[in-house]
């Protein structure tokens, strides 16, 4: 079984009620939900309410792969939690930040870079492979097509993706490098960006299929 945790800094689902209507469970609940359904997977959840966010070092030496949705908390997990995590990184676990985890504190530290990007508004996603034989992309339709979805856009301040497996395309011509992965030391990131908290993209089979796919492929 993999052993998978998925933090999520839990803050706008407590008092955002268009997240809440999005998200009556919690947006951790319903990625850990989708992923326990997968028979080669095991979930739980931690959240910044938990003693040292959750991320203890006998839950991290426990995790496999570790999926990071935070927004507007980012700063309030402490430096030396996020070093920790990179440290795992780099020991093997595997990474899966999603959406505007591309400013997470684990993230920068394993990038290098601001992580910084343009958002120029809600737009219409075809998220289009290109690199189809990936295994994060295996059985998964070309494009996905999201109704609706935070636009992000580039220049997206990242070291080159040693695995640029989708781009996505946006509304007026606007792009972005929507699934990076990376190959930390003994880890690897993945990079996610379709998941903004007040639309519905974690109940898209779809996407939770990409998201299974990248937990596999991420676990090494
Ligand atoms: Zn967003």
């Amino acid at each position: 079984m993999i052993r998978v945790l998925v933090w999520c800094e839990n803050k706008q689902n407590k008092t955002d009620d268009a997240v809440k209507a999005v998200y009556p469970n919690g947006m951790h609940n319903t990625i850990a939900d989708f992923l326990n359904a997968d028979p080669e997977i095991t979930a739980k959840t931690a959240t910044l309410d938990d003693p040292e966010c959750g991320l203890t070092d006998s839950v991290l030496a426990e995790t496999d792969v570790l999926l990071w949705w935070g927004h507007i908390g980012h700063h309030e997990v402490p430096d030396n939690i996020a070093a920790k995590v990179q440290k795992r990184v780099l020991e093997g676990m595997g990474l899966i930040p999603l959406h505007s985890a591309h400013f997470s504190k684990p993230f920068k530290l394993l990038m290098g870079t601001s992580c910084s990007l343009s958002v120029p508004g809600f737009f219409r996603e075809k998220l289009w492979c290109t690199l189809p034989g990936h295994p994060i992309a295996k059985g998964i339709p070309n494009p996905v097509d999201i109704e609706v979805e935070e636009g992000y856009n580039e220049y997206y301040d990242i070291p080159q993706p040693d695995e640029l497996v989708y781009i996505g395309a946006f509304e007026g011509c606007r792009v972005f490098r929507a699934g990076c992965a990376y190959h930390r030391g003994n880890g690897r990131v993945f990079y996610f960006q379709p998941g903004h908290e007040t639309f519905p993209i974690y109940h898209d089979k779809v996407i939770q299929q990409i998201m299974i796919n990248a937990v596999k492929w991420a676990k090494g």
